[in-house]
C-alpha cells in the first residue's frame, strides 16, 4: 500500500516522465514528454520524504508548497492540489515544463543524496494540466470587487503574475502587449517542443474569465501613450522584458547568413502559430551547415529548432566547459540525444567569409581563475585557432535591457545597465522612482528566468496594493 510506506524511495527510483521516439523529436515541434499517468505520478509523489524543514521549498523562487503538493498528488487529491499550487504560484503549469529543477527545487531535494530528487517539476505541470481537463477552475466566487483598476504593460510571465494577484484582490488589470497573443517569451521565445502553445491560448481563456482585461496587438508608445495610462488607471506596472541583443564584437557578425537567435526563434513560431507577416521574415536552416554560439537556454533552444527544421547538421560552440554551462542540464542532454554536436572550450574570434558565412573562427579556451561571479575565466590557448565550416551562424549571447526613451518624460529612473529602478526592499515593493508605476521580470532583474520574472510580478502586485489601500 503506498500510502502506509514512508520508505518508498527505497523501493522506487526516480522516474522521469518517458520521452517521445527520437524520429518524432527530430522533425515535430510537440512537446517531448509524454504526461505521466495517475499511477506514475503518484508512485513518484510520495517519495517524498516530507522533511520538516524543505529546502525545496526555499530554492524554488516563489516557494512553493512543494511537499504538501505531493501528499494531495498521492492522495490523489488533484483539485485541492492545484488551489494550492495557485496560491503561490500564477502559471504552476507553464514553470513545471521550463524551469531549471536540476538548479532550483529538483537540486535541493534531500533525496539528492544517492536516490535521485523527487521530479518535482512534472508533478506540478500535471497537478494544473489534469485539474483543467477535469474542470477544474480558480475559485473567484469570495473575491470582493474594488473600483482600483492597473495598466499592465507586457504579458510576459512578469505581467501575468501582477495580473493573477491583483484580479484576486478585486483590483482590475488591464494588460498590454504589442504581440497577437500572451506569454511574451513564453510565445514567443520558447520553443514548442518545451511548451507547447496551447498551454498559454488556454491561459488567457482562463485570465479572461476570472476578469483580467487584454488589449493585444497594442505597443505602448505607439498605440496609446504612458500619458494616457497614468491618467486612465489607478497604478501602471511595467514587465517589458530585455530585447537588446548581445553581440561578441568580432569580425565578421554583419555578414549574411549570421543571426541574432531571437528573430530566428520567433520566425519559427510565427510560421508554426500562422502569425508570420510575410514568408521572407521566414529563418530557414533546411540542408545547411549550422553553428549556435553561446551556452545557455536560448543557445539550446536555436540548437534543437535548427534539428527539427533539417539542418544538415548543427555544432555548438561554448567557451567553457560542460560543468560551467548555464543552460539546463536536462535541455543539454535533449539537445545530444537530438543530434547537436557540442564543442566545450572553443571562444568565437571572428565569422568568416567573402560574400556570406563561411565559417567561425574559434580558438581553444581552458580556464583561469574566478571572475567576479565565482566562475572560471576562459583563457586561448595560443597556436589554437581553427575553422569550424558554416552556412549559417546564430548568436545566442543573450539580451540586455530595452528600456523606452519615454521612460524619462515619466520620471522612472533606469540604472547604470539599462535596468529600471524598483527595488523589492522598500516601503512600496517594486515601485519606480515616479511613484505610480511598478516595474519587475528581466526589465527590472536583467534576462533572468520564467520563475523569477512571476515572482516580482506577484510581489509588485502586493506593493500596488499596499500603494492602492486596498
Ligand atoms: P517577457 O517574457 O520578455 O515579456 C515582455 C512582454 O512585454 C512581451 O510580450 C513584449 O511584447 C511586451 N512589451 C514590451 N514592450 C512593450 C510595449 N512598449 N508595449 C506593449 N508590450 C510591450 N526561462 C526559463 O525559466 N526557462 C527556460 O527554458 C527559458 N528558455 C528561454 C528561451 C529563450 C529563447 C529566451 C529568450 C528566454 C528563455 N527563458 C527561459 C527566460 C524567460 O523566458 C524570461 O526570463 C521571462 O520570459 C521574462 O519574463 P518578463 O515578463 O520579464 O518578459
Ligand atoms: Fe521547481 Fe520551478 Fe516549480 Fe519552483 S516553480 S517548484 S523551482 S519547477
Amino acid at each position: 500500500d503506498r500510502l502506509s510506506n514512508n520508505f518508498q524511495f527505497l523501493d522506487v527510483g526516480r522516474q522521469d516522465p518517458s520521452k517521445k521516439d527520437i524520429a518524432t523529436r527530430k522533425h515535430q515541434f510537440v512537446e517531448i514528454y509524454e504526461p505521466y499517468s495517475k499511477e506514475q505520478v503518484a508512485d513518484q509523489s510520495h517519495r517524498c520524504l516530507e522533511c520538516g524543514n524543505p529546502y525545496c521549498e526555499w530554492k524554488c523562487p516563489v516557494h512553493n508548497f512543494i511537499p504538501n503538493w505531493l501528499k494531495l498528488i498521492s492522495e490523489g487529491n488533484i483539485f485541492e492540489a492545484a488551489e494550492l499550487s495557485h496560491q503561490t504560484n500564477t502559471l504552476p503549469e507553464v514553470c513545471g515544463r521550463v524551469c531549471p529543477q536540476d538548479r532550483l527545487c529538483e537540486g535541493a531535494c534531500t533525496l539528492n543524496d544517492g536516490f535521485g530528487a523527487v521530479t518535482i517539476g512534472n508533478a506540478e505541470k500535471y497537478i494544473t494540466d489534469t485539474a483543467f481537463a477535469m474542470g477544474w477552475r480558480p475559485d473567484m466566487s469570495k473575491v470582493t470587487w474594488t473600483d482600483k483598476k492597473v495598466a499592465i504593460i507586457g504579458a510576459g510571465p512578469a505581467g501575468l503574475g501582477c495580473a493573477d494577484v491583483l484580479v484576486r484582490n478585486g483590483v482590475k488589470p488591464v494588460v498590454f502587449d504589442r504581440y497577437p497573443e500572451i506569454g511574451g517569451l513564453l510565445t514567443f521565445g520558447i520553443p514548442e517542443f518545451k511548451l507547447e502553445k496551447t498551454v498559454m491560448s488556454r491561459r488567457r481563456e482562463i485570465f479572461t474569465d476570472m476578469g483580467v482585461e487584454f488589449r493585444l496587438n497594442t505597443d505602448v508608445g505607439k498605440d496609446v501613450t504612458m500619458e494616457q495610462l497614468l491618467s486612465d488607471y489607478d497604478a501602471v506596472f511595467m514587465g517589458m522584458g530585455t530585447y537588446t541583443y548581445m553581440k561578441g564584437g568580432f569580425a565578421g557578425e554583419d555578414l549574411p547568413g549570421v543571426y541574432d537567435a531571437l528573430p530566428f526563434l520567433v520566425s519559427n513560431v510565427n510560421r508554426n502559430l500562422g502569425f508570420e507577416k510575410s514568408a521572407d521574415d521566414f529563418i530557414s536552416v533546411a540542408g545547411k551547415r549550422v553553428v549556435v554560439l553561446g551556452g545557455g537556454d536560448t543557445a539550446m533552444d536555436c540548437n534543437r529548432t535548427s534539428i527539427r527544421q533539417g539542418a544538415e547538421s548543427v555544432a555548438c560552440a561554448y567557451r567553457r566547459d560542460e560543468e560551467n554551462m548555464p543552460g539546463s542540464k536536462r535541455e543539454v542532454a535533449n539537445a545530444r540525444e537530438e543530434g547537436v554536436e557540442f564543442l566545450f572550450n572553443r571562444q568565437p574570434v571572428a565569422i568568416v567569409g567573402e560574400d556570406k558565412v563561411e565559417g567561425v573562427k574559434v580558438v581553444t579556451t581552458q580556464l583561469g581563475e574566478p571572475d567576479e561571479n565565482g566562475r572560471r575565466r576562459p583563457e586561448p590557448i595560443a597556436g589554437s585557432e581553427e575553422i569550424l565550416p558554416a552556412d549559417v551562424v546564430l548568436i545566442a549571447f543573450g539580451f540586455r535591457p530595452n528600456p523606452p526613451e519615454w521612460l524619462k518624460d515619466h520620471n522612472v529612473a533606469v540604472n547604470g545597465w539599462g535596468g529600471v529602478e524598483a527595488p523589492e526592499e522598500q516601503e512600496f515593493k517594486f515601485q519606480t522612482s515616479n511613484p505610480k508605476v511598478f516595474a519587475g521580470g528581466d526589465m527590472v532583474r536583467g534576462s533572468d528566468l520564467v520563475v523569477t520574472a512571476i515572482w516580482e510580478g506577484r510581489q509588485a502586485a502586493d506593493g500596488i496594493l499596499d500603494y492602492l489601500e486596498v
